[in-house]
């Protein structure tokens, strides 16, 4: 009887030092652990570390429909995004139609519900601030959820250049990306370099805007929308801003060169591929992997109910800041009909 005491507290002990043993994932490849996620993690929104190398707490699901857009590729359940990014997507379906004669946004990936790599695809849209949208405008018609995994995206060059087909650009595009790249919050816009020597050649007037627009491998079917770190993301690691260049000059002309497309010569040895681990990421990651999910989708689906209805206020600060890093690849690209 007199030991109960003591053992009651050695349980205790024991069970608290399980539970948070519990709470941190083993390490393995990021991309598998991630990929795995179904569900983002309830809470606040965070963006946890680079657009490349982090993840995402909080994540809310851009709804698979709206007026104005339709979600492509349901399976990959890559409609995740800190909810700045979603309600800008959202905010955009709707300036396009008004702006830019556009009938509505056909979504390609965001992000996995927890962020983080993917086992296919992409080498950024880790932290819910990157988004993939066609280049092709959504039909009248709904798209069945069949359709939406086969139909393809439209390339817009000119058979095998380097250059856009003046038949299939059209201002409508322009106005599109204009509008996209005047919001404060998108810091990036990447396109193919064909499409970015097309607004350089065509664009009147305003031309602040073409500084956000950069060239980039792939991107001839959708364009990537990056957005900057946003309120209540403290361990978001921001990129260089893109400056005042309208990038029309010298940078551009790089791309007309034969260098980028030149392939690496095949290695003298094998090389074993480079598998970023879980504990290469932000130390917040792997709590991010354990956290506690919602009971449903609806839940933490934007604008379905309050919760995700809002962009989330700024929450506490965990402690540790993320290493900054400051590769630029937004995709692991070319990629078709991504
Ligand atoms: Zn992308």
């Amino acid at each position: 009887m007199k030991s109960k005491p003591l053992l009651r507290l050695a349980l205790g002990l024991l069970i608290s030092f399980t539970s948070a043993v519990d709470a941190v994932a083993v390490d393995g490849p990021a991309k598998q652990l991630f990929g795995a996620q179904t569900l983002p993690t309830v809470g606040k929104a965070q963006s946890v570390g680079f657009y490349a190398k982090g993840c995402l707490a909080g994540g809310v699901a851009l709804p698979t429909d709206g007026p104005t857009w339709q979600v492509m590729r349901l399976s990959r359940n890559r409609r995740w995004g800190n909810p700045y990014m979603i309600s800008l997507i959202e905010r955009l379906s709707r300036d396009a139609a008004v702006k830019a004669n556009w009938n509505g946004l056909l979504i390609g990936d965001i992000s996995q519900p927890r962020g983080g790599p993917m086992i296919t695809g992409h080498a950024s849209h880790q932290i819910g601030l990157d988004a993939d949208i066609w280049l092709t405008p959504m039909p009248k018609r709904r798209f069945t959820d069949q359709e939406r995994e086969t139909v393809s995206a439209t390339s817009m060059l000119k058979g095998d250049t380097l250059y856009v087909d003046p038949q299939k650009w059209t201002a409508s595009r322009t106005a599109l990306l204009k509008t996209a790249a005047t919001y404060p919050e998108v810091e990036r816009i990447f396109v193919h370099p064909g499409i970015k020597k097309q607004l350089c050649d065509t664009v009147q007037g305003d031309r602040s805007w073409l500084a956000k627009v950069r060239p980039y491998w792939g991107h001839f079917y959708h364009f990537h929308i990056r957005i900057k770190c946003q309120p209540g993301s403290p361990n978001c690691t921001p990129q260089q801003p893109t400056g005042s260049d309208d990038g029309c000059g010298k940078p551009l002309a790089w791309w007309f060169t034969d260098e980028p497309w030149r392939k690496a010569p095949p290695p003298k040895k094998p090389v074993k591929p480079k598998v970023m681990m879980l504990s290469a990421l932000p130390k917040q990651c792997a709590q991010v992997l354990e956290a506690p999910g919602p009971k449903s989708v609806e839940e933490v689906t934007y604008g379905v109910r309050g919760k995700a209805a809002q962009p989330a206020s700024v929450g506490n600060p965990p402690a540790s800041v993320a290493e900054p890093d400051d590769e630029e690849a937004p995709d692991n690209l070319p990629v078709q009909g991504q």
